[in-house]
């Protein structure tokens, strides 16, 4: 289980994992083609590795330098003998190999996990006969694994249903010049995916060959083969989408890349999409720019037929927009990973978001929002998108994240060099609940949480047990300059010494105002604070006097705490263990340390103006946590 940190506004430059739709394409023109290529940029996941070690088990030599693959061709015909091939969960491997094979000499099986072997491959098959090769389905109705008795194809005209999916037109399209006619392929309408398609005759012709559309539902290849070629791939455009919605949720701006001006990428249609929902876009050069405003963003109503991957994410993004997105034209988000349809919409359900579904389509709206523990069901796209409502629903976990290692295996490095931990700032005046209600919500999200006014308590501590005058500003800076003071799960630290317990003492409360108001020593501790929050890099619960006015003012959760006096003071004695006449001398301390901590010069005790102020005199603990643990949601 993977606890998401939730995230302020992002920013940073992702340079993107090659493309898994161009690597696989090349990978298989490559292997085919005569010669050797070079794939620069190439993916390295499981979805690649799976195509790599398929090839590898039709006789191809394959090998990696860094993000570079060499393949030596095979000029058309693969190697010799039976052979079984295990693609795994790779949708391109299994239905492109299944068409490659077809040159092989021998018979090839091809199989792949228990998913796979649920995804139809039949319409492939059928097509592929037509051409003159000889497979067989193994598996029950039109599904995996299959056998191919390699011969070359015949050639000639060939029907295809590519409503279904666009990687059987690929496929067929990736082994025709090794056909031994010209291939005409009619595709009958719809054509799902169509961007992929012309991804693939890209692909083909950069290594030589003759492909194209005779027509909007015509394919012509010519026979003839592949020449070995130097090819860099481009960066996944489909991985783009998630660092791009990321800025969309939370505001920021990201840098993706490289996506060159003439790429094909089906995915890149989500610019459009997430511009017309309110985020800028802009081009610099081979990268693309994305700045988000999350408080505006708008519903939309999209066909995503073009860009079928890119529909988990935007779903996802839905929840945080005014008013219902629908996604409209994606039957065939039915038959990927997951069921794209109805998993994703269960999954949105359980963080609040209302969601209707239909055959081909989706719509989202958010609403009230809660966190909760998303099962991906070993989808990457899933995964790496419900990460993404993470980064703005505090507390959200996903199962099973590895999973994104199918696609992009550095998926969450990468988010996290572009999030920036939240911060929820909760200050207040002594004896208000502070420290009770900082740690119950901290631990309801997950969150670190740091009490700063125990910093100041251990300064105080040092300059009472040195003797040293409270009026002496210099000299106490000084020593407080001096010491070392961490907060490690809630104990204070003081010079390696645990103190905790030494800091409750009245003495202390009273020294520790007079400390705080020293700006020097004010100056020192902030920085100690955002230190501590810093590098824990988890997002944090802080609470003390200035955290949402100074120590963290871009926090988005800004909480201000205040009680009536008396019921402070009672609160006070109550938690020190002392008796009922002790009240008044309680209530005066606290007025005085009220009384300097507002009216000092350096980070006076107040409310940020955009704080959430809540009188907890005659509210139960549990319902200021209710009430904080609402607005932090509200706000994200
Ligand atoms: O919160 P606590 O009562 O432990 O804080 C002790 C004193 O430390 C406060 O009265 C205040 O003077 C100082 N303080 C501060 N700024 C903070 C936290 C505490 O000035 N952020």
């Amino acid at each position: 289980m993977k606890r998401i940190i939730p995230s302020g506004p992002v920013a940073g430059t992702v340079r993107l994992p090659g493309s898994k739709s161009i690597t696989n394409r090349a990978l298989v023109v490559a292997a085919l083609a005569s010669g050797t290529s070079r794939l620069q940029g190439a993916l390295r996941a499981d979805d690649t590795d799976a195509m790599v070690e398929s090839l590898e088990g039709l006789g191809i030599v394959l090998s990696w330098a860094g993000d570079d693959l060499t393949v030596e061709g095979s000029g058309g015909s693969f190697g010799t003998g039976d052979v079984e091939i295990d693609v795994r969960g790779s949708g391109t491997t299994a239905r492109f190999l299944t068409a490659a094979a077809t040159v092989h000499t021998g018979t090839v099986v091809v199989d792949g996990n228990r998913r796979m072997r649920s995804r139809p491959i039949g319409d492939l098959v059928r097509t592929l006969g037509q051409l003159g090769a000889a497979v067989e389905v193994l598996g029950d109705e039109d599904r995996p694994p299959v056998r191919v008795h390699g011969s070359s194809l015949a050639g000639g005209a060939a029907l295809l249903d590519a409503s279904r999916s666009s990687q059987f037109a690929s496929a067929v399209l990736l082994v025709a010049p090794y056909a031994a006619g010209d291939v005409v392929l009619e595709l009958q309408e719809p054509i799902v995916s169509r961007p992929y398609i012309d991804q693939t005759l890209d692909v083909m012709r950069a290594f030589g060959a003759e492909a194209g559309w005779d027509g909007p539902t015509t394919l012509v290849v010519s026979t003839g083969g592949y020449q070995a070629h130097d090819y860099v791939i481009e960066g996944d455009a489909s991985a783009a989408v998630y660092p791009l919605v990321a800025a969309a949720v939370c505001g920021g701006t990201v840098r993706v890349g490289p996506l060159p001006a003439g790429s094909l990428q089906a995915d890149l249609g989500v610019l459009p999409v997430l511009e017309r929902m309110g985020a800028q876009v802009t081009r610099h050069g081979d990268d693309i720019e994305l700045t988000g405003s999350p408080r505006t963003l708008a519903a939309v109503t999209e066909d995503m037929n073009a860009a079928p991957d890119a529909v988990v994410a935007l779903a996802v993004a839905a929840l945080f927009a005014e008013g219902r997105t629908s996604l409209t034209n994606i039957a065939n988000l039915r038959i990927k990973e997951s069921n794209r349809i109805d998993d994703l919409a269960d999954e949105l359900r359980k963080l609040g978001g209302s969601v209707e579904t239909g055959d081909d389509h989706l719509s989202v709206e958010g609403g009230e929002l809660a966190p909760a523990d998303i099962d991906p069901r070993d989808d990457h796209r899933l995964a790496m998108a419900f990460a993404l409502a993470g980064l703005r629903i505090p507390g959200v976990r996903l199962e099973n994240p590895d999973c994104v290692a199918k696609t992009w295996p550095d998926y969450f490095d990468m988010l996290e060099g572009i999030t920036t931990p939240l911060v929820v700032a909760i200050d207040g005046p002594g004896g208000v609940g502070k420290s009770t209600v900082s740690q119950a919500v901290a631990g309801r999200f997950g969150l670190g949480h740091l009490e700063t006014g125990g910093m100041y308590r251990a300064g105080a501590l040092a300059v009472l047990e040195a003797g040293l005058d409270l009026e002496d500003e210099e000299a106490v800076a000084a020593l407080i300059d001096s010491l070392t003071v961490d907060i490690v799960d809630g104990q204070v630290i003081l010079n390696g010494r645990e103190v905790t317990a030494a800091l409750r003492t009245e003495a202390v409360s009273g020294a520790s105002s007079r400390v705080s108001a020293i700006p020097r020593v004010r100056e020192a501790l902030v920085a100690l604070q955002r230190r501590w929050v810093d590098p824990e890099g988890e997002g944090a619960v802080v609470e003390g006097r200035d955290i949402g006015t100074v120590v963290f003012p871009d926090s988005p959760v800004k909480v201000y705490l205040t009680a009536r006096p008396e019921v402070r003071a009672v609160r006070r004695v109550r938690d020190l263990g002392l008796r009922e006449d002790d009240i008044p001398r309680i209530a005066s301390e606290l007025a005085a340390r009220d009384q300097r901590d507002s009216t000092r010069e350096v980070s006076p005790l107040r409310p940020a103006e955009d704080a959430l102020v809540v009188d907890t005199s005659d509210m139960p603990i549990e319902q200021v946590v209710d009430r904080v643990a609402a607005y932090m949601l509200e706000r994200r």
